[in-house]
């Protein structure tokens, strides 16, 4: 892609406009239809356009967490105490470095407002929790960890709440009919129910502007191009770069080859569109990580890295434990188990049973295990050795992992080969600001230009938590809608 086919196009040049409305928004997934629905509900005339034929984008195909906290409804009716301040304490710790503090201020104090907005928009949250280790609950629960906020280190920087809201979804199959599509379906409805129009097979390329304001945007329809206008405001909501490998190999070349929890479509064209018109990024190389092994039985086990040693607790979000073994273990992990524990994890139920694969080396003794795997003599050995020493009290004091998964390994071990098993999507984005207005090199807001979802910076800018992507899209997709029908 050169930059000769994203730079903007003067007002000026266009003979003929195919289609207006007040509000323009690229892209119907979970930050286009929370936009949608805000403007048009401000009075705004709005025309969605997306590039495949039909709703939905990554969002209905994700799991569903949306992270939301504060004493919602949900938390409190399973007993869990929350607050905004709670909520802020551990997001800034967790999602960082380099956190956007106003935007986690705003994003905790909109959240009780954002969950009412979903449940009264026909989104439904089970009245369940998923208390076991996982990426996601296996069924319908409605509440869940999703960020490590009951693992060290952040269950000492606030107190450990639960904030993961998954929206209800009988037979569920992530990345097919995950609760992502329980999300979108209900706000879909919503939005062509307000008279929101949608043109399908509609694919965003450049932006209109008049002198420094977007005044529409230009886009190929069956390989045809087709001018449109927007009267008030044009919504960047397009997604993510992780199938861009321009991009990726430009800001996140730790992603290279690995794109995952993302959609083809997301080819950043959005982004580039805009900083075509000088709009500013923000934390375009922060990424996050997923990481195929399996929290139950990781919990049970102990992760050692290509020198045989431990790198990080095994009871945290298994994202946490992705970040840590693609950025600062080389992509490097094995899992050590004995018997006993993975016949227990083996027994518990799971979301992702494609992780439950057979281990790649079996042994008698860590010894053994040690040699079969190629490790330097005695290094699996000391690192079973002193953590069996602490275990057997009940501590960890290297990495802080919970008493409840603390216990010697004993008799016949064995090792999953974890190498390379990460993939991930980038958080960077365009630099927002409140509003969802997107801001100029300048500092200044473009006039007529919003966006939100992952073409944006959102509110994780290096760590991650799980329903960050699903809870900032949504949350500023409502602020663009409500911002561009303005017209500011
Ligand atoms: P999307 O929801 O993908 O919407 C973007 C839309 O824009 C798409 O419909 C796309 O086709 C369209 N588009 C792209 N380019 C153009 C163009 N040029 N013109 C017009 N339209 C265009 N996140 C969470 O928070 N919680 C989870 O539990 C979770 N689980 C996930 C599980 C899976 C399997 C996957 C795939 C993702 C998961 N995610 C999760 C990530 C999350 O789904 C995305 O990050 C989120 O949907 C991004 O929102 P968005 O609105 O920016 O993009």
């Amino acid at each position: 892609m050169t930059t000769d086919k994203l730079r903007p196009v003067p007002a000026a040049v266009i003979t003929d406009w195919h289609e207006t409305a007040d509000v323009v928004i690229a892209g119907y997934g979970i930050a286009g239809v929370s936009a949608a629905i805000e403007a048009a509900r401000s009075g705004a005339q709005v025309l969605i356009l997306e590039r495949t034929s039909g709703w939905g984008g990554a969002a209905a195909l994700a799991g569903g967490f949306v992270y939301l906290g504060g004493g919602t409804p949900l938390q409190r009716a399973l007993g869990f105490e929350d607050s905004v301040e709670n909520m802020e304490k551990f997001l800034l710790a967790a999602v960082g470095p380099g956190a956007d503090e106003a935007k986690i201020a705003d994003y905790c104090r909109g959240s009780l407002e954002h969950y009412d907005w979903l449940v009264g928009n026909g989104v439904p949250f089970r009245e369940a929790l998923w208390d076991e280790p996982g990426w996601e609950p296996p069924h319908d629960e409605g509440l869940a960890y999703s960020g490590g906020e009951n693992a060290v280190p952040f269950n000492a920087v606030a107190s450990p709440a639960p904030r993961g809201h998954v929206p209800k979804m009988s037979n569920k199959r992530t990345g097919e009919q995950g609760g992502g599509y329980m999300l979108m379906k209900p706000l879909a409805e919503t939005a062509e129910a307000l008279g929101v129009r949608v043109s399908y097979d509609v694919r965003l390329s450049r932006l209109i502007v008049d002198g420094e304001r977007v005044v529409g945007v230009l886009a190929r329809r069956y390989g045809r191009e087709i001018a449109v206008r927007a009267e008030l405001g044009v919504v960047l909501a397009t997604g993510g770069f992780a199938y861009s490998e321009q991009m990726v190999a430009d800001h996140a070349p730790q992603l290279i080859g690995r794109p995952g929890a993302a959609i083809e479509e997301h080819d950043g064209v959005g982004i580039l569109a805009a900083t075509a018109f000088g709009a500013a990024t923000a934390h375009m190389d922060a990424t996050e990580v997923a990481f195929f092994g399996d929290p139950q039985m990781m919990a049970r086990g102990i992760l050692v890295n290509g020198q045989g040693q431990r790198y990080v607790t095994e009871d945290t979000y298994p994202g946490r434990i992705g970040q840590a073994t693609l950025f600062h273990q080389d992509n490097q992990a094995y899992l050590v188990i004995d018997e006993q524990a993975h016949e227990e994890a083996l027994a518990t139920e799971t979301a992702t049973p494609n992780f439950r694969v057979p281990p790649t080396w079996a042994a008698e003794t860590v010894a053994e295990l040690e040699a079969d795997m190629g490790l330097a003599k005695l290094s699996l050995q000391t690192t079973v050795d002193l953590y069996n020493t602490y275990a057997a009290r009940g501590e960890d004091p290297l990495f802080g992992k919970k008493p409840e998964w603390l216990r010697p390994l004993a008799g016949a071990v064995a090792a999953f080969d974890l190498r390379g098993a990460t993939a991930g999507f980038p958080l960077g984005g365009l630099r927002t600001d409140l509003d969802a207005r997107v801001l100029h090199v300048s500092g200044a807001p473009i006039p007529g230009l919003f966006a939100a979802g992952r073409c944006t910076a959102g509110i994780c800018t290096g760590g991650y938590v799980s329903g960050a992507s699903l809870g900032d899209g949504s949350f500023y997709g409502r602020r663009a809608g409500r911002a561009a029908a303005k017209g500011d």
